[in-house]
């Protein structure tokens, strides 16, 4: 079997591996980074199918690039494939309106909507030469490893996770021969998940006690979700805004897909929902308010943002890693923000809150040592040395984009 990186191998994001067997050619995942400027893949050649494990753009948003050109077919477990269709949508808007390249439009996010296919966790696709079983990831609902039976049983993870979190669950370990991990996190720790909680919480008591309020930017597929469980029962006034409710809709006819069904409707009840202008000048008279986007690049967060930015009584509550470039980044280290083209100074307060859906240091080495692999393949991550010394009785592989390999 020969394997390629096309992106992702040595960083975080713009995932795609080129797998060939005999005439079969496929892709796992293939996205790309929405920086500022956006980082790309390489260019695939044609490939007959996508397994695709989940819907965040560095492994989906390259998709639509491929719809008009070879119509390969795209396998996404549950609620993935409308999920990602939402970000296409998103993804030609920003690069409309910021000027940003994308090499596809809304004609090749149309024809890539004919191309998936719905599947389910340990449904058995057979391919010629192989066989290909989504496995549960965790991380966000739909989130799939595929476990690829071959000569050698083989299992790429896609973005992991392993504990609770309250939208979805923990994956379990799967034995291998081979196993392509992400380390994103790899030589962090993530802070105990209750203790998190109890601090955020604690935190949003003290700024609404003062007088302040509370802005929670949060990306929409996943995290939006899971403040919105964290919260509705705070008894607070807490509104939602953005991208985050087309995805409410979307997990509402995917129920199995998350852990608590009955849980996140409670939640939908409890919040209220920005619909409007109007909406959002309510939604700044209540208490908390969930937004995108989770990085501060656009969506109504800025609005919120430009609402409270003279005021150090209110707070702006950070629910997930600033990537270097964003406007997330420029508020964590410089206290500003820039606002439709002017870098604005934040007099409001600012607190970072790691809710990663990524496997921690401990759990990514716990994860791989219980699938009991002969070789470790690393990828989707930039500090893959200090993971594969703690490793070191495997045969750990850490192949380069565009370095081909074979298993
Ligand atoms: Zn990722
Ligand atoms: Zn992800």
């Amino acid at each position: 079997m020969k394997c390629r990186f096309l992106g992702g191998a040595e960083e975080v994001g713009r995932v795609g591996l080129l797998v060939e067997s005999g005439d079969t050619r496929v892709l796992f995942d293939y996205g790309y980074v929405p920086g500022r400027p956006p980082l790309f893949p390489g260019e695939s050649p044609k490939v007959s199918a996508v397994l695709l494990t989940h819907a965040h753009i560095d492994h989906s948003g390259m998709i639509p690039w491929l719809a008009r050109r070879y119509r390969p077919r795209v396998y996404a477990v549950g609620p993935t494939a409308e999920m990602s269709q939402l970000l296409y949508a998103d993804s030609v808007k920003i690069s409309d309106t910021e000027g940003l390249p994308l090499p596809y439009g809304t004609e090749d996010v149309k024809a890539s909507e004919r191309i998936y296919n719905v599947i389910t966790y340990k449904q058995e696709l057979q391919f010629d030469g192989f066989t290909v079983i989504p496995r549960f990831a965790g991380h966000i609902p739909g989130a799939a490893m595929f476990e690829i039976q071959w000569d050698k049983k083989i299992l790429f993870s896609g973005d992991l996770n392993t504990v609770n979190t309250r939208l979805v669950g923990g994956a379990t370990p799967v034995k291998t021969d081979v196993l392509f991990i992400e380390g994103t996190y790899a030589g962090r720790e993530h802070p105990d998940r209750r203790e998190l909680e109890k601090e955020f919480l604690d935190r949003i008591d003290e700024v609404l006690y003062q007088g302040g309020k509370v802005i929670v930017p949060a990306f929409a597929v996943g995290r939006t979700q899971e403040m919105m469980l964290l919260l509705y029962k705070t008894g607070y006034e807490v509104w939602v805004d953005g991208m985050g409710k087309a995805v409410n809709e979307i997990l509402r006819y995917h129920p199995g897909y998350v852990r608590n069904m009955k849980q996140l409707k409670s939640a939908e009840r409890s919040v209220n929902m920005v619909y409007s202008p109007y909406g959002r000048k309510l939604a700044l008279k209540g208490d908390i308010i969930i937004t995108t986007s989770g990085m501060l690049d656009g969506g109504p967060v800025i609005e919120y943002l430009r609402a409270i930015k003279n005021d150090p009584k209110s707070a702006i509550l950070l629910t997930g890693y600033q990537v270097e470039g964003t406007n997330g980044r420029l508020l964590l280290e410089k206290g500003a923000v820039n606002m439709y083209g002017v870098t604005e100074r934040i007099s409001s307060q600012v607190y970072f809150y790691d809710f990663s859906a990524h496997a921690g240091n401990t759990q990514l080495v716990e994860f791989v040592r219980n699938c009991s692999p002969e070789k470790v393949v690393v990828y989707h991550s930039d500090n893959r040395q200090e993971l594969a010394e703690q490793l070191s009785e495997f045969d750990v592989v850490l192949p380069s984009n565009n370095e081909g390999f074979t298993l």
